[in-house]
């Protein structure tokens, strides 16, 4: 009879859980005698993803839009039945704040880059010069193929200055929480160097590789999220676990190899036995469980970004300039603390009750991390401060959700992806059957998360197979 095998997989966000579905599913598939346990540190599933219903408001204080571009994560809300919960973007219009003024994001931009002359020529968010000066894309010599660069480095070089801090930026260290000058362009967006080498111009490379869209397109759904909050993906994907594969309230501290397979040393005090592991946790948790190694320490020195999400409840009457979009990012030269805005009523309607408005604003940047440490009275504050100098609110919300997200944010830096190789490489040669998924290593996109548990399953069942 051949051996029981134990996978283990610590954390329970969505990479683990994405992780534990998948590996149980080829395990029955293909009748392998392996058993797969989850182990969380907290006292609930999900991680970043937490969505909580309050008063008839659905509240995301985490993630709220699936990029509807990237599909493993509609494949596992299929494969877990939720499939009729899907809703895309109710607004495509969306604002950036610069020059003191909300100006919409120029139709046909592709995170920033413009891909069609005539929004670009008539907005509002550059000077003539700084058209001009993108406009050197056109004819600028490609970057000299030398390794990692920052994405500010680049896109100063392509379209200068002001685009970038009028749009790209805003729009990437949105997605990032980071400073653009720091990450790097080979971690997060390889494509934007690929159609400047192939092509000569990011600009001309997006125009004949883009699909273009008519102005008359009014929703292309580029996001879409669950009606019944993010947190039902969590509990429909829990729900299809074998009993008992989950075990809560259990943080693995240590990692030790043995002459077979591996002992992990629980914050309880127990030891648990695992074939082979899969780590779903933030960097700074797997280094502190693999301090003997020195080739991890640089999981140690990767830095992380904390933010906070401010969700406000209104009555729609307090709301007097309400704007038609689904919110605005924040251009880092503004005046402003808060780095964006989601008008949530109008992004994602099925939220909020009818003749309520819900707010959701951000703070916390890497250079304004203090915020986040402030009282949730001083937090409201400055957002509500921020908020009035573009929207005339005139009552105080009926409530306010504020959540922390202490160094959440992991920050891929310039060579972030030399970095990432060389400790996957040493792991495998000398830690073989343990491996690394989730947001602080290739994408950190809920997607990007789903896409590294079925990678990781993969070579797990391949590894436990040899
Ligand atoms: P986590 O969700 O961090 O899960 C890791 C789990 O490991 C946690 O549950 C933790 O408790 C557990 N853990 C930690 N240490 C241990 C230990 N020692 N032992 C056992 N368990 C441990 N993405 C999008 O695609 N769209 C969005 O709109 C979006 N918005 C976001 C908004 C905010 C405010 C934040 C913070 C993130 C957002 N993201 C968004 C990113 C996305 O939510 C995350 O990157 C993703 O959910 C991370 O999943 P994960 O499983 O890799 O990590």
């Amino acid at each position: 009879m051949t051996e029981q095998k134990n996978i283990v997989v610590i954390g329970g966000g969505i990479t683990g859980l994405s992780t534990a579905y998948y590996l149980q599913k080829q395990i029955k598939d293909q009748g392998l005698p392996y058993q797969v346990r989850v182990l969380e540190a907290s006292n609930h599933l999900g991680g970043m993803i937490h969505t909580e219903q309050k008063d008839g408001f659905t509240i995301e204080r985490g993630p709220d839009s699936l990029l509807a571009r990237k599909k493993s994560v509609f494949r596992l809300i299929e494969e877990v039945g939720m499939e009729d919960h899907i809703v895309p973007v109710s607004t495509g219009k969306s604002y950036v704040l610069a020059k003191g003024k909300l100006n919409e994001i120029p139709h046909g931009s592709y995170m920033g880059i413009p891909t069609q002359v005539s929004p670009f020529l008539f907005s509002g968010l550059f000077s003539p010069l700084g058209k001009l000066r993108a406009a050197g894309d056109f004819v600028k010599k490609p970057s000299k193929p030398n390794g990692d660069q920052s994405l500010g480095n680049f896109f100063r070089y392509r379209l200068g200055d002001e685009v970038v801090e009028n749009l790209i930026e805003p729009l990437l260290s949105g997605i990032y929480s980071g400073d653009i000058d720091q990450l790097s362009l080979m971690a997060t967006f390889p494509n934007f160097y690929e159609l400047e080498q192939k092509h000569g111009s990011i600009m001309k490379g997006l125009k004949q590789t883009v699909p273009k869209k008519k102005k008359s397109d009014k929703k292309p759904s580029v996001f879409r999220t669950l009606d019944t909050g993010l947190s039902s993906l969590v509990d429909a994907v829990h729900s299809k676990l074998d009993e008992g594969t989950v075990q809560l309230n259990t943080a693995v501290d240590h990692i030790e190899k043995k002459e077979e397979g591996y002992h992990l040393l629980l914050s309880s005090g127990e030891v648990e036995y695992a074939d082979s592991v899969v780590i779903t946790t933030p960097h700074y948790r797997v280094q502190r469980m693999l301090t003997q190694y020195d080739f991890m320490a640089p999981l140690g020195d990767m830095p992380a970004t904390s933010v906070a999400n401010v969700a406000l409840a209104f009555d729609q009457s307090a709301i007097q300039k309400d704007i038609d979009g689904s919110g605005f990012l924040v251009s880092r030269n503004s005046d402003y603390r808060i780095t964006a805005c989601t008008w949530t009523h109008k992004k994602w309607p099925h939220t909020t009750p009818k003749g309520k408005a819900l707010l959701r604003a951000y703070v916390g940047k890497p250079n304004d991390q203090e915020v986040v440490s402030l009282s949730d009275e001083e937090i409201e504050e400055i957002v509500l401060n921020d908020l009035n100098k573009t929207m005339n609110i005139t009552k105080p919300p009926e409530f306010s959700v504020i959540t922390r997200w202490r160094n959440s944010r992991a920050q891929y830096t310039v060579g972030h992806k030399e970095r990432m190789e060389h400790i996957e490489q040493s792991l495998r040669d000398k830690l073989p059957g343990v491996y690394l998924a989730g947001a602080s290593y290739h994408g950190l996109g809920v997607p990007d998360c789903i896409d590294q548990g079925e990678e990781a399953v993969q070579r797990v069942l391949q590894y436990l197979s040899s």
